[in-house]
């Protein structure tokens, strides 16, 4: 029943028994009835409120008293009420606690600053990043740099980021962000960006370099045509301006090609285009074009000790033993000899091209696969080079999961190694055909000749 209506009824039933009481003894009785048990109320009431009063002023965590009669469930809802609120301020001081574990777990600086740009709260990172500790400290004390105060200082709600480097860590870069919030604080976000610094730096190096390498040729194809159209020529010299032009063209055409090859390298691995090798048939046959294209300049010999079969992608195999040995010709002046070998050394295969040409000083070595990088620029484009070939090399071969190695003494010769995995060699039978499932190969769809 309604806690109100009940007390109602209590109050109904002593007056009840007062008028009785009035009626069958006499007034007195019921007046001296009323009296003792409104003082008893009274006694009963002034003994609860006083337990309450004392409790209150105990400290939080003491359990609430138990009441009697009347005051029994005012008592319990309060003791309700009061663990519900703690459970509740429990759960909030969990979840607040496994919520700053969490930001604390985060790579990025994370600062929290007051109005007036104080330290609230940091995560670890950041007090590692920029040495925070203490409470409530300025940032500035932390963070000097001019760039990082002017952004403090901006009205923008989320400015633009700076790039800063941290004393504590040398040599990397990072980004600082200022965001600001509705009530007038700020985060500091502080991120390492030293991997996307080089990246961007990379992607605008091989912007540069690739317009520099088409610029040469189609300046060159612009001069001779304007020579053409303007000048009065006779059939030989035209004959000369015309094959000028072809070379250049040639030139731009590997270079695209080359750039295609390196994009498509770049692109993820399609496993269906993989399958199985005859190593031996495409050394055999790379030698021969090798021959042709020196033209008795050199002795090419090739010796094959390996397995005939390996697993991989045939033109991409093709595209990188084509590249060494185009290299090993260009590189090694006539009558130098260059030397084909396929053997299996500790389980894995080793294709290795070997040349006595002019060999590379041992500085350049650890650069040399990267794009764009040439010992002598003039002497590689004189001889067709577009830059890329063993940057394509070092790619194909991660693809294989396998590497390129590189030995080389200045005027004696290099030897360009390929390694295969263990995995992917196969032995000499050939292996059965692929089952439909497979899907067709399109092997030859990526791999584009230099
Ligand atoms: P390029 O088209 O210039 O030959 P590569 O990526 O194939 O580009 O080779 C990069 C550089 O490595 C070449 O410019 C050259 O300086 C050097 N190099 C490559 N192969 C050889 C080799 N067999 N002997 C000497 N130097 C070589």
């Amino acid at each position: 029943m309604n806690f109100f209506l009940r007390h109602l009824l209590a109050i109904a039933l002593v007056i009840a028994i007062a008028f009785l009481l009035d009626r069958y003894l006499s007034i007195r009785v019921a007046f001296w009835w009323l009296v003792c048990i409104g003082g008893l109320y009274s006694v009963f009431s002034a003994i609860h409120l006083a337990r309450l009063h004392h409790w209150a002023s105990l400290p939080r965590q003491r359990d609430i008293p138990s009441g009697i009669g009347p005051w029994r469930p005012v008592f319990e809802r309060l003791g309700r009420f009061l663990r519900q609120e703690s459970e509740t301020r429990t759960d909030l001081l969990g979840e607040l606690e496994h919520l700053h574990a969490a930001v604390d777990k985060l790579p990025d600086g994370l600062t929290v600053l007051d109005r007036y740009d104080h330290v609230i709260w940091s995560n670890d990172a950041a007090q590692e990043l920029h040495g925070i500790f203490g409470a409530r400290r300025p940032i500035h004390h932390f963070i000097r740099q001019p760039e990082f105060l002017e952004l403090l200082a901006s009205r923008e709600e989320n400015s633009r980021p700076i790039r800063l480097p941290l004393a504590t860590r040398p040599g990397r870069s990072f980004e600082i962000r200022v965001h600001r919030t509705d009530n007038d604080q700020k985060i500091v976000l502080t991120r390492d960006v030293t991997d996307q610094a080089k990246l961007d730096a990379m992607r605008s190096d091989f912007v540069a370099n690739v317009s520099h390498e088409i610029r040469t040729p189609v300046t060159v194809i612009g001069g001779f045509a304007e020579t053409l159209l303007d000048l009065e020529l006779t059939e030989s010299e035209r004959r000369q301006h015309l094959e000028s032009i072809l070379r250049q063209s040639q030139t731009m055409q590997r270079l695209v090609d080359d750039l295609l090859m390196l994009s498509s390298l770049e692109r993820g691995v399609d496993e269906r285009n993989e399958q199985p090798v005859d190593l031996h048939g495409l050394l055999e046959t790379q030698v021969d074009d090798a021959r042709a294209l020196s033209a008795g300049r050199h002795t090419i010999e090739l010796r094959i000790d390996g397995p005939r079969f390996v697993r991989g992608i045939p033109a991409e195999l093709e595209s990188a033993v084509r590249n060494l040995l185009t290299n090993a010709i260009r590189y090694t002046p006539d009558g130098g000899s260059i030397d084909v070998r396929w053997a299996r050394r500790d389980d894995e295969g080793w294709i290795t091209v070997r040349d006595t040409g002019i060999g590379i000083p041992p500085v350049y070595l650890p650069r040399i696969a990267e794009r764009f990088f040439r010992v002598d620029r003039g002497r590689s484009r004189a001889t067709g080079g577009t830059g890329l070939g063993l940057a394509i090399v070092k790619r194909i071969m991660l693809r294989h999961q396998g590497s390129l190695h590189i030995a080389s003494e200045p005027d004696k010769g290099s030897a360009f190694s390929l390694r295969l995995p263990a995995a992917r060699l196969l032995g000499d039978a050939a292996p059965a055909p692929a089952t439909s499932d497979d899907g067709p190969s399109e092997a030859t769809a990526e791999g584009t000749p230099r």
